[in-house]
């Protein structure tokens, strides 16, 4: 049968420009059966015993379930990933015609894709449940693996920010907004909806921010500490008028009114609380690196979850849809290291090599008196071949286990992928209060552009 779909080893591409080549490792770690849902088991079973994870074994296995899929729901279907992916699935996601970016253009492509129904995200959790919230009623999104959380977004959860912010509210009423990042679930950006606030991606926080200063109220940011504060200098936010309050369960503990009084002072007088959560993968940069690769002469960018410290070193700081252009964009000879989550430096650096371009981890120094550069996002390469294939092929039968539907409101634990899901008067209530604060971010972005 021939495919209504062209499906090539070699295919570049559009989205990402990165390319399959031969005898490229297709996963790198395979990871244990028991990770996997009982439906997805036998589909695993016959990838574990693939002699090899090179584009010749892997993807012929792939294309006897997805290609099939692909015929089935023609058009209406759209898969996606985002610039982090391991195991280098966004090249096999690329190679069946998907979509690779940063957040923000993920979570409009359902909303500016009514034609699809179906969208198929390998990616982390917050991202597929930005996507149900603004999509159309007819339309679904599923997500390979349920477990693929983020470990930014596990430090901030609903159960520990909203009690913490219905205390600053206590004390500050309605002269307080939060602007949440994208990296939250549903329940914290239909906070920042109810509070009159916004939410921001890492290409838009700076644009966020000084909307959320022209109101003139304090800024509750959350997560992430560092590109809370990143972003807060660049609308002019002084070091003074920021201060931090601890992310996790420890921040949940900590009330104001039992605060020293000098300290609940700060609270008073800041413009900007950041709520200290973090992503591991963007703490491992040092002035060390930067100037170890600077001598050397290459430009340093890095992304905005960096550390102030590094941030303000570096040549140019934005999101990975900028990181990403500046490796597309350099010329033959030009050398960059790049500071942000690994899997996709290292996409780069192979793409990058097709040009005559260098690019290096910032982390990775040939010196051991070094500290390692670390591995890229754990979780996000939870999704892998055998779950994009088990999820194609299960939905193609009409069999996909509700575990992958992901709906707004939607709480998921990352350890078991234990799924609450509230009832339906209350997930169309998230929806709502979430996308007061994603049409802001969306309307004060598009804005931005003219
Ligand atoms: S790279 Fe960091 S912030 Fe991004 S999804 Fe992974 S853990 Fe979360």
């Amino acid at each position: 049968m021939v495919s209504a779909r062209s499906v090539t080893l070699d295919k570049s591409m559009n989205s990402s420009g990165i390319r399959l080549t031969p005898g490229m490792a297709i996963c790198q770690t395979d990871l244990p059966i028991d990770w996997y849902q009982e439906e997805f088991k036998p589909y695993v079973e016959e990838y574990l015993a693939l002699p090899d994870r090179t584009p010749e074994t892997v993807l012929p296995w792939m294309d006897k379930y997805i290609v099939p899929a692909l015929d089935h729901f023609g058009d209406k279907l759209m898969l996606l990933a985002h610039y982090y992916m391991g195991g280098e699935i966004v090249k096999v996601v690329g190679r069946y015609g998907g979509q690779i970016s940063d957040s923000y253009a993920l979570a409009l492509k359902a909303v500016r894709n009514p034609e699809v129904t179906t969208f198929v995200e390998s990616a982390v959790h917050f991202m597929a449940e930005t996507i149900a919230l603004l999509k159309h009623d007819h339309q679904d999104i599923w997500i390979t693996n349920p477990k693929s959380g983020c470990t930014m977004e596990a430090l901030a959860k609903e159960e520990m920010v909203v009690p913490v912010f219905d205390d600053l509210q206590a004390r500050y009423g309605d002269d307080i907004l939060v602007v949440c990042y994208m990296n939250t679930s549903g329940r914290l950006k239909a906070l920042a909806g109810r509070s009159g606030g916004a939410v921001c991606t890492s290409s838009n926080a700076a644009v966020i921010m000084e909307w959320a200063r022209a109101q003139k109220k304090k800024i509750f940011f959350v997560p992430d500490q560092h590109l809370g504060e990143n972003s807060g200098r660049q609308v002019g936010i002084t070091p003074d008028k920021m201060v931090h309050w601890p992310g996790g369960w420890e921040g949940r503990k900590m009330r104001l009114d039992t605060m020293k009084p000098e300290w609940r002072q700060k609270f008073d007088d800041a413009e900007l609380i950041l709520w200290d959560s973090f992503c591991g993968v963007h703490m491992v940069f040092t002035e060390r690196h930067v100037n170890y690769w600077r001598e050397r002469g290459y430009k340093i960018i890095v992304h905005p979850e960096c550390k102030h410290e590094i941030v303000k070193i570096a040549d140019g700081s934005g999101s990975t849809a900028y990181l990403w252009a500046e490796v597309m964009n350099a010329k033959a000879g030009d050398k960059l290291a790049i500071g942000t989550e690994g899997h996709f430096v290292k996409n780069a650096v192979m793409q990058a090599e097709h040009r005559g371009v260098t690019v290096v981890n910032l982390a990775e120094v040939p010196d051991p008196s070094f500290p390692s550069a670390g591995c890229g996002c754990a979780t996000m390469s939870r999704n892998d071949p055998p779950h994009l294939v088990a999820l194609l092929d299960l939905l193609r039968k009409g069999e996909a286990p509700q575990l992958n539907k992901v709906l707004a409101g939607d709480a998921v634990d990352e350890t078991t992928g234990w799924r609450e899901r509230l009832d339906p008067a209350s997930q169309k209530q998230i929806a709502k209060e979430a996308r007061a604060a994603l049409e802001r971010m969306i309307e004060l972005t598009e804005a931005a552009k003219k």
